[in-house]
């Protein structure tokens, strides 16, 4: 500590700002909830990242879920390396995507996918499905839910409960969102009453299956279950965008946690992150009868250079096969381990927290009293506990989301040697968040 030296990233960060906007691809890599230079990293292996000033860190951030198996896993390297030597692209079938395919439909709720290369591509082609299905064009999402950047689902509420959509960023036509209905998480009440109003002009609900774009905020429950039933009552459909929590909550996703124990289906789903190995790769699926609606099958069209890339649904491919039940059972008692390390440091520093989790997926919501369960509950959180204690965390090596309202993974190299880098941390980044919630420096 004291001699973490980040001089490579600052420079590197300097010409990345001439060059692109903010300096990055992807705006909350910018560091600017929790200041700081971004490290810019140079090698991954296990649950360790390397930045380019030969800093080490332990990784909590998994490259935002992908990498379940930790970094540079042996078989998916040799597998993805194997793959490019036998060519990159071809434009044409191939076997690779048809393995990933039944994999993926081996163990989810869908009978049939669309693979793409991204999970905004995946939610916004199951949203034109949705609509080309059912002849509807309204849809319903959730405050605090995060579908990717498809302009129709960057939208938020209006002032009244249920109200149509306004854009959430400049750039969106405020007839793109007028169609998009905004409730609040968990509140079955107003998606009766959106419905009750708007019913028969719905196409389908879209959610996701656990929310981890707020922080972790778990469905009460049933609350899917009752998604599924008021859609199925009106004629409308229910995606459920396992981008994040698919394979990752659990094996099949976070499916497997409840519409698999209580005898219900999503009508679509989506898929991306961990189906990818850390490649572009993504996907959408569901019912058989829906799903033949697409392109060549059927009229909604829908198509992709890079879809099914033999590379990326390699590597995806390899990553689930490795995907076992016992490493799923590993992930979770590894995520307890972490969830308990954080809680008694916090609550031995006298920081006011909640942990909230959804099978192997936490995240820490600060300074809250009670569970939240829902965006405005989230955005309750004392984000300058956070930035304190993420700042004193990066300093001694531990990388942790750069955000409060980000869910925490670990991967399967998440071993004894990480959790004591974890553990030996914590104290020192504990009472610096208790500092800044008494607002002292
Ligand atoms: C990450 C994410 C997306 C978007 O996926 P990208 O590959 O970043 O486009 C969509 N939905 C959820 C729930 C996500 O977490």
């Amino acid at each position: 500590m004291g001699g973490v030296s980040t001089e490579r990233s600052a420079a590197l960060f300097d010409r990345a700002r001439r060059v692109s906007p903010g300096g990055v691809n992807s705006p909350v890599r910018a560091f600017k909830a929790v200041g700081g230079t971004p490290r810019f990293m140079e090698q991954g292996e296990g649950a360790w990242l390397t930045d380019v000033d030969g800093n080490r860190y332990v990784d909590f951030v998994g490259s935002w879920g992908p990498m379940l198996l930790g970094h540079a896993h042996p078989a998916v390297i040799d597998a993805v390396q194997q793959a490019v030597s036998r060519g990159t692209s071809f434009g044409t079938p191939a076997e690779p995507e048809v393995r990933l395919a039944e994999a993926i439909v081996d163990r989810t709720s869908a009978e049939e996918v669309r693979l793409v290369s991204s999970g905004t591509e995946a939610t916004m082609s199951a949203l034109r499905l949705a609509r080309g299905f059912t002849g509807r064009d309204r849809v319903v999402k959730f405050a605090g839910c995060y579908h990717g950047h498809v302009d129709a689902l960057l939208a938020e509420a209006g002032s009244g409960i249920v109200t149509l959509g306004i854009p959430g960023t400049p750039g969106v036509p405020a007839h793109v969102t007028a169609d998009t209905i905004v409730l609040p998480y968990n509140d079955v009440a107003a998606v009766e009453a959106a419905f009750a109003e708007y019913g028969q002009d719905i196409a389908c609900i879209i959610t996701e299956a656990a929310p981890g774009n707020m922080g972790l905020v778990p469905p009460l429950p049933g609350f899917n279950a009752a998604l599924s039933r008021i859609a199925h009552e009106h004629g409308a459909l229910l995606i459920s965008d396992e981008v994040m929590t698919g394979f990752r909550a659990a094996r099949s996703g976070h499916w497997e946690l409840d519409g698999k124990v209580e005898g219900w289906a999503p009508d679509l789903v989506t898929f991306g992150k961990v189906m990818g190995g850390g490649f572009p790769a993504a996907a959408f699926g569901g019912r058989r009868e829906i799903m033949e609606q697409l392109a060549p099958a059927g009229p909604v069209y829908q198509a992709g250079t890079l879809s099914g890339n033999p590379v990326a649904t390699t590597a995806g491919l390899t990553t689930l096969e490795l995907a076992t039940p016992e490493l799923y059972e590993n992930l979770l008692a590894t995520s307890h381990e972490v969830r308990r390390l954080v809680s008694d440091a916090l609550t031995a520093a006298g920081v006011t927290h909640q942990i909230q989790a959804a099978g192997t997926m936490f995240s820490v919501m600060w300074g809250v009293e009670d569970a939240v369960t829902d965006f405005a509950g989230a955005q309750r959180q004392d984000t300058a506990a956070f930035a304190a204690f993420f700042t004193s965390m990066l300093d001694q090596g531990v990388y942790l989301p750069p955000s409060a309202f980000e869910t925490w993974f670990v991967s399967a190299a998440h071993d004894e040697e990480a959790l004591s880098t974890l553990a030996a941390a914590l104290p020192t980044a504990a009472a610096a968040a208790a500092r800044a919630v008494d607002g002292r420096p």
